[in-house]
């Protein structure tokens, strides 16, 4: 029987507050070995914090750290950076402008023999081979963003901490670098873990996701679980595109104008999230009024409002039900998601509309 490799990353209960105010409550997570995990999160939910108190450039006042199963942070230990075994890409990259791109690479190398050789290798896993001599300043912003890889990996690192690490580039450049990461981390054989707000980045690369959510984990799973069966009002608004509805419980149901459906054990109050892709246009089914279409090629979206005044969106293939206003009735794919929606704790307060939101990519 083969052993199981202690997690790339095991953090238990870590916290950290800014002049009272915390910006990381009780935070716990894993990372398997050879991973990429990505922490998905609104902007000041407390991502960055977290990555750099794993990283080691933020104390934790509780809790504790382990990497490849050595103790990093507890009550009396805080191995310091450099120790830690970790790769760092940040946002704006941190390049030398007036170095080269081998001497940006080389930076954090120890001098002697195996310099030139790291380097060489950093620059070749990341595709850039030959351009070691050129002025960073020189380079495209996708390129800069691949050396920044590069300095990373050049140490050998059994981790890489990526902080949003796509952030500066423009969005055709992006999916193709993403793409990119996820073929260097493979062929370095390291794990990953990645700090972003953007919900297609952690779902199109990562293997787990956390979402995180004022300074607390809601949610931890594989992309398409989160994305199915989110756990809390304010996973299922950020992550992916979703109608959600307010409506109250009565006998331990709810009665939406799709359906009556089960409600969660003691919730006297539910959100009812349905995407927009789990709707269908069925005959006898609820009826209302196709409000707007709009049409983006891969798919449409059409905007209804039903008998009884609830919005909501239906995103149908391209070439289904052509054409703009009129009539309509709709069904459901599946059942939706009912989450107990007790108190405003809960409720939407991002700064989204209440209604359904235009989440078309
Ligand atoms: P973003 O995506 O905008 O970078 P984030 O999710 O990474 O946000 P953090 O940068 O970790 O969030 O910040 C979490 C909270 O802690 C925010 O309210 C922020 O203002 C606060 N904070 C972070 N660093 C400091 C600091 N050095 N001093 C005071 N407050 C801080």
């Amino acid at each position: 029987m083969t052993e199981h490799p202690a997690p790339a990353v095991e953090a238990r209960g870590l916290r950290r507050t800014f002049n009272g105010a915390v910006a990381v409550d009780d935070l716990s997570l894993e990372v398997a070995e050879g991973e990429l995990f990505a922490l998905l999160g609104p902007s000041g939910c407390g991502k960055t914090t977290a990555l750099r108190i794993i990283a080691g450039f933020e104390p934790a006042e509780a809790g504790t750290l382990s990497l490849h199963g050595r103790l990093m942070v507890d009550r009396t230990t805080n191995v310091p950076p450099e120790r830690r075994g970790v790769g760092m890409v940040f946002q704006d990259y941190a390049l030398f402008p007036h170095m080269s791109v081998a001497e940006n690479v080389a930076y954090g190398l120890d001098d002697g023999g195996q310099r030139a050789l790291r380097t060489e290798e950093a620059l070749a896993l990341v595709g850039l081979t030959g351009l070691g001599r050129r002025g960073v300043h020189e380079l495209s912003g996708g390129e800069q963003q691949r050396v920044a890889l590069a300095r990373a990996l050049a140490p050998r690192p059994q981790l890489l901490l990526l902080d949003e690490p796509f952030s500066n580039l423009d969005p055709s450049l992006r999916s193709q670098v993403r793409t990119e990461l996820r073929g260097v981390i493979e062929r370095a054989g390291i794990s990953a873990l990645l700090v972003t707000h953007d919900q297609e980045e952690a779902l199109s690369i990562a293997g787990s996701l956390a979402f995180m959510w004022k300074g607390r984990i809601d949610q931890v799973g594989r992309p398409d679980e989160v994305y199915r069966e989110p756990a809390t009002v304010h996973a299922a608004r950020f992550i992916g595109d979703a109608n959600i509805w307010s409506f109250p419980a009565e006998g331990g149901r709810v009665h939406t104008p799709l359906g009556d459906f089960a409600a969660p054990d003691g919730a006297s109050h539910c959100a009812v999230v349905v995407r927009p892709e789990d709707l269908q246009v069925q005959a006898g089914g609820a009826r209302g009024e196709v409000m707007q279409r709009q049409y983006y090629g891969h798919d449409q979206v059409l905007f209804v409002r039903l008998e009884g005044g609830t919005e909501l969106r239906v995103r149908l293939a391209p070439h289904e039900r052509l054409g703009g206003a009129g009539p309509i009735a709709l069904g459901l794919r599946r059942d939706p998601l009912v989450l107990a929606d007790d108190g405003p704790a809960n409720r939407p307060d991002d700064g989204a509309a209440d209604g359904p939101e235009d989440g078309s990519d």
